[in-house]
């Protein structure tokens, strides 16, 4: 038997996902480089930024929704905007908040 969730009925067209300003890169090792170096983490939040994409609000709170309270290192490429410890940070200032 299968189980269809809300996120299943959703016309697969009203996805954030596809209004991402990625969608479609030839390179998308730009938002996953192998050396996550700061230089590489730049280059992928510059090309959010400049692409002008209009669901970077989106992809980021899917990124940490998924990755939850995970340490940087556990946290892979650029979503959103924003490296593995630029969403650390935001993590820990939303659990901060949270708390205060
Ligand atoms: S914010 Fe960046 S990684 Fe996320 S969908 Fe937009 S272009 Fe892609």
């Amino acid at each position: 038997m299968t189980t269809t969730t809300a996120a299943d009925a959703r016309p697969r067209s009203l996805t954030w996902r596809d209004s991402a300003a990625c969608q479609g890169i030839e390179d998308p090792e730009l938002f996953f480089p192998e050396a996550e170096t700061a230089t590489a983490i730049q280059e992928a939040r510059r090309f959010c930024v400049q692409a002008g994409c209009p669901v970077i609000t989106e992809c980021l709170l899917a990124a940490l929704e998924r990755e939850g309270s995970a340490i940087p290192k556990f946290r892979y490429g650029v979503w959103g905007a924003a490296g593995p410890t630029d969403r650390y940070r935001l993590y820990l200032q939303a659990r901060k908040d949270k708390a205060a």
